[in-house]
C-alpha cells in the first residue's frame, strides 16, 4: 500500500499535477490576503460578491443568538430548526418549485438525489463533462452509468431509445462548472417526455446569477416541468454554505425518507439557514450585481479576443482560457501570482487532459479597472 502511495504522488508531481493549498488570512472577496500578501482574486464561485457582506455577517450573529452553534441531531430527530424550515419554504418559493430540502452541501445533495432515486436495474445518463460529485452519486446508487459526450443530444437519444432500464435519470451541470456554458435545458427536458425519464438539473453555477432575479437556470429557460429535480448550491453566489434540492413533492418525501446523505448526517447549523434567508433577499433585490457582471464579462471576452489562447463560449463569470498542458499553465498561473493576481490552474482529472485551463471567474465586487488590469498582464505573458 505505502509504495503504492508514494509511487502516484510521485507520479502527481512529475506530471505537473500536484495540488497544494493556500491559506487565505481574511476574508473571501476580490482582494485577498495570502501569506501577508494582496491579491486581486479572479478565483472565487463568490460570484454575486456577498460571501462577506455586513449584511450577512450581521445575520450569522443574530441567528447564533436565536440559534446557538450547532444544529446537534440530524433532521430526522431532532436538529431540524425554525431557519432550516423556513428556509426550505424561502427557497421553493423563489425557485417555483411545490418543495424543497436543505442538505448539507451540494456534493451530498447530489449522492442523496442519485441514490434514493436510482439503482440497480436503472440508468443514469450523463453529460462527460458534468461535476465530479454527480458521477459519484451514479457510481454509488449501482444504477448503469451511461455518458454522453458534451452536449451530444443526438447520442444522449440514441442511449436513451436503447435503454431497458426500469427508471431513467439523466443529469447535467446548468452552468458547467469549468466551462462556463450553458446545458441546452429545453431539448434535454423534451427528450426526457420522450423517454420517459427523470432530469437532475445541478445549477450550483446558475442559482443566483442566471434567470430573473437570480432565480436559475430554470427562470433563464422560463420553462417548468415536473420531471425537473433541481439542485443547487448556497455557498457559491448565494455566499453562504449548504445546498437544496426542489421539486415536486413528491420526490421531496422520498428523498427524506431514502436520501442517504440527508438522513445519517448532522443538519447543517441553523444559523447559516438564517443568514442565507437574507442571501435570498439580497439576490432578489439587488440586480445592480448581475447587471454588473455582465458587463463585466463581455469587457473581459472583448479584451481577450485577440489572444493566441483560446476563450470558451461561455456567457457567465466563469470564463475559462484553454492553455493545454498541465505543465504550461501551472507556470502561467504562477506567473500571474507573481504580478498580484490569483487564478488558478485547473487541470486533469479536473478537466479532459489536453485542456487544462485558467479558470477566471468574476465577481460584481470587482470593477472595470481590474478586468483590464488582468488582460493586459495575460497579454503580456502570452
Ligand atoms: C460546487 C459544485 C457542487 C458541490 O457543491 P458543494 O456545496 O460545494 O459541495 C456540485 N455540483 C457542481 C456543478 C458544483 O460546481
Amino acid at each position: 500500500m505505502r509504495s503504492d502511495s508514494t509511487t502516484r504522488l510521485h507520479s502527481r508531481k512529475s506530471n505537473g499535477l500536484y495540488r497544494h493549498r493556500q491559506t487565505l488570512e481574511g476574508r473571501q472577496g476580490v482582494h485577498v490576503s495570502i501569506a501577508g500578501r494582496k491579491y486581486l482574486s479572479f478565483s472565487s464561485n463568490d460570484y454575486l460578491g456577498l460571501a462577506s457582506h455586513p449584511e450577512l455577517i450581521e445575520a450569522v450573529c443574530e441567528g447564533a443568538i436565536r440559534y446557538g452553534v450547532g444544529a446537534g441531531a440530524s433532521h430526522l430527530v431532532v436538529g431540524h430548526h425554525l431557519s432550516h424550515h423556513r428556509l426550505e419554504e424561502a427557497l421553493a418559493h423563489f425557485t417555483g418549485f411545490p418543495r424543497a430540502l436543505l442538505f448539507s452541501s451540494g456534493y451530498m445533495a447530489n449522492v442523496g438525489v442519485v441514490t434514493a432515486l436510482v439503482g440497480h436495474g436503472d440508468a443514469v445518463f450523463t453529460d462527460r463533462l458534468n461535476h465530479a460529485s454527480l458521477n459519484d452519486a451514479a457510481l454509488l446508487s449501482r444504477a448503469r452509468l451511461i455518458r454522453y459526450p458534451h452536449f451530444d443530444l443526438t447520442i444522449l437519444e440514441q442511449r436513451l431509445a436503447k435503454s431497458q432500464a426500469k427508471c431513467k435519470l439523466v443529469m447535467t451541470d446548468a452552468v458547467f462548472s469549468m466551462d462556463g456554458d450553458i446545458a441546452p435545458v429545453i431539448k434535454l427536458i423534451a427528450l426526457c417526455e420522450k423517454y420517459d425519464a427523470w432530469l437532475l438539473l445541478d445549477d450550483a453555477h446558475g442559482f443566483g446569477v442566471l434567470g430573473q432575479q437570480g432565480r436559475g437556470v430554470v427562470s433563464h429557460f422560463n420553462i417548468s416541468s415536473q420531471r425537473i429535480i433541481y439542485m443547487a448550491t448556497l455557498g457559491k453566489a448565494a455566499g453562504v454554505f449548504g445546498a437544496f434540492v426542489a421539486g415536486e413533492s413528491e420526490i421531496i418525501e422520498m428523498l427524506i425518507q431514502y436520501a442517504r446523505s440527508y438522513i445519517y448526517t448532522t443538519a447543517t447549523p441553523p444559523l447559516l439557514s438564517h443568514a442565507v434567508l437574507k442571501s435570498l433577499v439580497l439576490i432578489e433585490r439587488e440586480e445592480w450585481r448581475r447587471k454588473k457582471l455582465i458587463q463585466l464579462t463581455e469587457c473581459l471576452k472583448k479584451e481577450l479576443q485577440s489572444l493566441r489562447w483560446k476563450l470558451l463560449l461561455s456567457v457567465t463569470p466563469i470564463q475559462p482560457v484553454i492553455i493545454g498542458e498541465g505543465s504550461e499553465v501551472v507556470q502561467i498561473s504562477n506567473a500571474l501570482r507573481e504580478q498580484g493576481f490569483l487564478i488558478p490552474a485547473i487541470r486533469p482529472p479536473t478537466v479532459p487532459q489536453g485542456s487544462a485551463r485558467l479558470r477566471i471567474s468574476l465577481s460584481a465586487l470587482h470593477n472595470i479597472e481590474d478586468v483590464k488590469q488582468l488582460a493586459m498582464v495575460l497579454r503580456e505573458l502570452e
